[in-house]
Order: C-alpha cells, then sequence, then structure tokens
C-alpha cells in the first residue's frame, strides 16, 4: 500500500513543540512529504526575487506525529525515496555565503534539473546528488527556525542525508514531531554560496523508533558509513562535538577502548564540513563500517 502523503500546504516555518499534528504514523509506518523549495515555491523566474518574502524562507513539510515516540527515545528515519523536480534555483552574494562580501548583489541562477545533472543555461552539468537540507524533531525547549541546525536536526544541510540512508533523531517531544524540507538535487560540503541546488519535490520517510540507542545529537547511517552530526556556533566547536560525540558511539555501544577507538578514529574516520552559511554551523564525523564492524559488529 501506498504510505499516506502530506501535502506542502500543511508546512511549518519554526520546529515547535507546540505545533499541531498534520498526520499520526505508528512506529514502521512510511509517510510522504511533498516538500516546497527553501523559497517557499515564491520565485517561478527571475521576475519574483524582487519581491520574495525572506521571512517565509526554509519550509518543512509537518509536523507528523509518531504514536508511542517518547523523550529518550530515538527515531529511526530511513529515506526510502527523494524525488526532486526539474527546476532548480541557486543565490548567492550581497553579504551571503563565505564569499558574500566579493560580490556586491544577491545573484541568481536558475537550474534545469535531469538526465543526472544540473546546470544554468549554457553552464557545466553538476552531477546529481538528491538530499534533504532541513529534516528534524520538534526541540523540547524554545521554538527553532526551520532555518537553524541543533540537537532536534532540523538545517543541518548534510549531503550524506538522502535515499537509502537512515537519520537517528534524538526525541525530545512526545510524538516526535517530525517535519522535513530544504531538498537540494545536489550540494557539495560547505555549502558555500549559502545555496544547494535548492528544488521542490517529496520524500517518502519510513519511521521506527528505537529505545535501545541513547543519542543527544543526530546520527546518519549509509551503506558505507556511520556519521555523527553536531552543530555549534563555530566550525570549531562543531567539530569538537562530532568527534566526541563518534569517540563515545564507539566505546559506549562497542566497548572500544577509549584511547583506541580515537586511534582508530584518526587512522581511517574523518571530519567533515556539512555546511558553514546557516545560523550555526554544521560538522559530521565519518566513520567508515569497514574499520570497525568485522570485529566489533554494528555501530547501531
Ligand atoms: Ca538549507
Ligand atoms: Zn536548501
Amino acid at each position: 500500500m501506498a504510505p499516506a502523503t502530506v501535502t506542502k500546504d500543511h508546512s511549518i516555518l519554526r520546529m515547535s513543540k507546540t505545533a499541531a499534528p498534520v498526520a499520526r504514523i505508528a512506529s514502521g509506518d512510511a509517510v510522504r512529504l511533498e516538500t516546497a523549495d527553501c523559497f517557499s515555491d515564491q520565485i517561478t523566474g527571475p521576475a519574483d526575487v524582487r519581491g520574495l518574502d525572506w521571512d517565509s524562507v526554509n519550509p518543512a513539510t509537518g509536523p507528523v506525529y509518531v504514536e508511542g515516540a517518547e523523550p529518550g527515545d530515538v527515531l529511526a528515519v530511513r529515506i526510502e525515496r527523494l524525488e526532486t523536480s526539474d527546476r532548480g534555483i541557486m543565490c548567492t552574494g550581497g553579504g551571503w555565503g563565505v564569499v558574500g562580501d566579493r560580490i556586491d548583489e544577491l545573484t541568481w541562477r536558475f537550474l534545469h534539473v535531469g538526465g543526472g545533472g544540473a546546470s544554468w543555461e549554457g553552464g557545466p552539468s553538476v552531477p546529481l546528488k538528491p538530499m534533504i537540507g532541513v529534516i528534524g524533531v520538534a526541540p523540547a525547549g524554545a521554538d527553532v527556525p526551520c532555518g537553524t541546525p541543533g540537537r532536534h536536526g532540523g538545517n543541518m544541510d548534510t549531503r550524506l542525508i538522502g535515499e537509502g540512508a537512515t537519520l537517528y533523531l534524538p526525541v525530545q517531544v512526545p510524538g516526535a514531531l517530525l517535519a522535513a524540507g530544504d531538498l537540494h538535487a545536489a550540494m557539495g560540503d560547505g555549502e558555500v554560496a549559502v545555496t544547494g541546488v535548492e528544488v521542490a519535490g517529496a520524500v517518502t520517510l519510513r519511521v521506527s523508533l528505537r529505545r535501545d540507542l541513547t543519542l543527544t545529537d543526530p546520527v546518519v547511517e549509509t551503506d558505507e558509513l556511520v556519521a555523527t552530526i553536531a552543530s555549534a556556533p563555530t566550525l570549531d566547536e562543531a567539530a569538537s562535538a562530532a568527534t566526541h560525540a563518534m569517540a563515545g558511539l564507539l566505546h559506549d555501544r562497542l566497548g572500544l577502548d577509549m584511547a583506541e577507538a580515537v586511534m582508530l578514529m584518526s587512522a581511517g574516520g574523518h571530519v567533515r564540513v556539512s555546511q558553514m552559511v546557516d545560523p550555526l554551523r554544521t560538522v559530521r564525523f565519518e566513520m567508515p563500517k569497514a574499520l570497525y564492524e568485522a570485529s566489533h559488529g554494528a555501530l547501531l
């Protein structure tokens, strides 16, 4: 049976424990969320960019209430399918992005997405790597704008969060209140322009509750690796937090000696910048499964 679909008019701009659920699902169920692009689909062509309402950017479709989810649980979210539109948008400059100081005007490009690549008129083709920019649960404390990442997930802009990956989110409020949006047809680590190839689309997510896991920050798993994800005011702080989180997982869950865990991480794992342009920076620590799984078993 096809999963229930939530249309993109059911969206939020802030992850909030008071947001009214737009769907309810049980552990083991899937839900399909249709998503607007990060500009709330306001831009259909170059003429629209001046009238853009910046107060309604970064929408996420949801929230979805997961029956039985309680604070302290972990919500495992498998991304079963990621569909993107054939039209992408990028912008940079005017103070936005890492090189925004060198580009006076906010500059836009409209891209065709298809045939394995994305390109603007006359431009080179960038290989597609569809991913979810914003995905998270409601925070226990104050509301968090969907444009900000954190322990609840949110705008992590992490290119590993794509089809086939499983994202593990620490549940903070009853029902978890899962929401997602801000799909990218492609994005490089760092997201230096302040945008990826921004697209509308849809994601099919299958959720399951994990009560045997304890997490303080999000973790993503692919076929090849597990990555701890941390967001903080600076890249240094985020890198340290992500590294600590991986060392803690390897020690606590697999019983590795802490010094040996860190040496293994140093020998074959990778600190990678997910994004350096959002209100908090996001860094991940990638640990290839090949380094530990044969000797110590699965991490998650
Ligand atoms: Ca984003
Ligand atoms: Zn985006």
